[in-house]
């Protein structure tokens, strides 16, 4: 990767890396215990109830992402930035602009 791939990508990083903590934050205030104040009816309830689940699996992934992206951006000063962890080929640039957090080329993927 040329020098200017790699700060493009630690810009495109640090981008993914506030979203994803934005995203956290609504997630947090969404899976918030949700009410049993009567004036909410039964059925909004049970689909509050049921958003919630959702949003608190969102939740997990973001948070796994956001790990994920930091762990990427402490790595960027080293020299195996960009090169796949298993077979330490260089990730190809559109990969990485594309899934920035990712840490192995297509083949060593699953
Ligand atoms: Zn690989």
């Amino acid at each position: 990767m040329t020098l200017e791939e790699k700060a493009k990508l630690i810009s495109i990083i640090e981008d993914r890396i506030e979203e994803t903590k934005s995203a956290i934050e609504e997630l947090t205030e969404l899976t918030k215990p949700v009410s049993l104040d009567a004036s909410i009816g039964r059925l909004s309830r049970m689909d509050a109830i049921n958003n919630k689940s959702i949003n608190e699996a969102s939740l997990r992934d973001k948070k796994k992402l956001l790990k994920r992206l930091e762990n990427a951006l402490e790595k960027s000063p080293t020299d195996g930035f960009g090169n796949c962890t298993k077979c330490g080929d260089e990730i190809p640039f559109g990969r990485l602009e594309y899934m920035p957090h990712t840490t192995r080329c297509v083949n060593c993927v699953g």
